[in-house]
């Protein structure tokens, strides 16, 4: 009889406790150890936050498994507080340390599963080792940046990306004074700038002083609270300082051991999540997967990807040839009131991978609007303009984001276009859509443009065109684009000779509904006319007043 397939797995949380569990389902004879450099297995990192800020009361609650838990259930090996310092791949083994009595042994493999994640990046900045300069990764920094709150009257928020937006909330929720400091000029870094617009306005009403397009250059201490220097000049000074500007594959086991990085010292995968060497699998945050729209290499550091992973390299190493399809990037964040997400390409990441593409906005409500309680919400809707393939969405509002986005995502995977997203049969009562969904409303938006029903016109390019308001008085006068002309749509058939047939038109009205009927009015006036996406509400979005 052949001895049992000896599985190591180095990393015992996203990507490695479920890469555990599945190749224990798929073999109950294989023998599996997961080595933890922490104290804990399989806890629930994307949870920190809510315990910093007190809406996960329970600690606990965190904590998804525990070693003896995972022994009983799949019979795993696991242990906790065990470093693995050195792949040596020419005799298939691991040195491991055991950190509680500093011991080191090596541990046999024949496939070996690597799901060591990202650590926070921490810069060599002066002063940068003050004790109240926190990062969150682990339960125990965790804990150490909740005592620290406990105490703390004010806070430094630094990098306004996902952790840093979620850390914001939460100390505001325990009612520290938060600073938030981004280097860039939006908030969400993966977001097009327009669309994180209305992310810094719901931190700004809900508290936070949020200072773009600055960064930090030094730390220094001033009676034991830290103090930040920014490139600005400005000085700040807080009980706490939370550093949250991204994170760095952690990497230096398989760089020591030559397997091949790429970009920002990623390791390289192959679809079936293998290394250089063939048997050693990696995954989750320390991989460079493929983005599945614009096939560039990418580092998508989500808990989604590195479970799916997990699972798929697994599968591998017990000879299942699975294959992961690549990363949409698909993801959410609640930022106070506000549900932000994003799925496939941006227009950012389009632009940068020379891919044609076309968008629309549109600002419909998550339910019926009768119906007590809808919420209007933002999408961005990026597809290409040949044959409407989706590209990508981005979506800004509060109940019904996740259900849109997600629903989007689908059909970014299943390779839909805007035509079926007209066509798309979405359940639908008062409470939960409308008759049109927005997901219907955004595939007969593009659709619509693309047939050429009508013609569409962007906020960042109206140079030389006559700008047609179709609203109302009252809401031209509570605020427009300036130089337009207010025409309202119910006395457009009526006045349409009033405006000019040798120069081009942009209709507009508040959110593109309006101003697209006006469009299809004078278009068959015979005027060169244009509607403007998203009306009045993306121009804001573009154009702050
Ligand atoms: P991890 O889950 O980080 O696990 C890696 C483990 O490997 C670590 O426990 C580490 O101790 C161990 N390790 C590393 N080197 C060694 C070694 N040499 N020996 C032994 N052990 C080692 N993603 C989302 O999709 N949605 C969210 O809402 C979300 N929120 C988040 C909030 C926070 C505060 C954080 C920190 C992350 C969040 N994420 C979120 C990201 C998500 O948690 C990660 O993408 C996911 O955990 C990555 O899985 P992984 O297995 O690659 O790494």
């Amino acid at each position: 009889m052949s001895e049992p397939i000896r599985i190591v797995i180095v990393g015992g949380v996203a990507g490695g406790a479920t890469a555990a569990a599945r190749a224990r389902r798929l073999s109950e004879s294989a023998s599996i150890v997961v080595l933890e450099r922490g104290p804990y297995v399989s806890f629930a990192n994307c949870g920190l936050p809510y315990h910093v800020g007190g809406e996960i009361a329970d600690r606990k609650a965190l904590l998804l498994q525990t070693p003896e838990s995972l022994r009983a259930r799949h019979n795993l090996d696991v242990r906790v507080r065990s470093e693995v310092t050195a792949i040596h791949r020419d005799r298939k083994s691991v040195s491991v340390r055991r950190l509680d009595d500093g011991q080191t042994y090596e541990e046999p493999y024949d496939k070996l599963i690597l799901s060591t994640g990202a650590a926070p990046i921490r810069p060599p900045l002066p002063g940068i080792d003050h004790n109240r300069i926190f990062t969150l990764r682990t339960l125990p920094d965790m804990d150490r940046i909740k005592s620290a709150a406990d105490k703390a009257r004010d806070a430094i928020v630094i990098g306004g990306g996902f952790i840093g937006l979620e850390m914001a909330e939460n100390l505001r929720r325990r009612g520290l004074a938060v600073t938030l400091v981004e280097l860039l000029d939006q908030v969400m870094p993966p977001l097009d700038r327009e669309m994180a617009g209305p992310v810094a306005e719901a931190l700004r009403a809900h508290g936070v002083d949020l200072l773009l397009g600055d960064a930090v250059e030094s730390f220094s201490d001033r009676a034991g609270r830290p103090t930040a220097r920014l490139k600005s000049g400005r000085e700040l000074e807080a009980d706490v300082v939370i550093l949250s500007i991204g994170v760095r594959p952690e990497t230096t086991l398989a760089k020591e051991a030559g397997l091949t990085l790429g970009e920002r010292g990623a390791l390289v995968v192959n679809e079936h999540m293998q290394t250089s060497d063939p048997d050693i699998y990696a995954v989750g945050d320390s991989v460079l997967t493929t983005d599945f729209v614009t096939g560039a290499a990418a580092l998508i550091p989500l808990a989604g990807p590195a479970n799916r992973q997990g699972r798929i390299a697994a599968e591998n190493a017990l000879g299942r040839p699975t294959r992961y399809r690549g990363s949409q990037g698909t993801s959410i964040v609640r930022v106070f009131n506000l549900a932000v997400a994003m799925t496939g390409a941006s227009e950012k990441s389009l632009r940068k991978a020379g891919i044609d593409f076309a968008k629309v906005y549109l600002h419909p409500t998550h339910h019926a609007g009768y119906f007590p309680g809808a919420v209007q919400m933002s999408i961005k809707l990026l597809f290409s303009g040949k044959d409407g393939r989706v590209l990508g969405a981005q979506i800004v509002g509060g109940d019904g984001v996740d259900k849109r986005i997600d629903v989007l995502s689908a059909a970014i995977q299943a390779r839909l276009t805007v035509f079926d997203l007209e066509e798309m049969d979405l359940a639908y009562a008062p409470q939960f859509g409308s008759a049109k969904d927005p997901i219907n409303m955004a595939g007969f938006v593009a659709a619509n443009s693309l047939r050429g029903d009508v013609r569409i016109a962007h906020a960042d390019a109206l140079d030389g065109a006559l700008l047609l308001d179709v609203r109302t008085n009252a809401e031209h006068q509570a605020g427009t684009i300036p130089g337009s002309v207010l025409i309202p749509i119910d006395e457009l058939r009526r006045r349409a000779g009033e405006l000019p047939k040798d120069r081009p038109i942009i209709a507009y009205c508040a959110v593109g509904i309006r101003g697209y009927t006006a469009a299809r009015i004078l278009q068959q006036l015979g005027f060169d006319v244009r509607n403007l996406s998203g009306g009045f509400k993306t121009y804001r979005m573009f154009h702050p007043a």
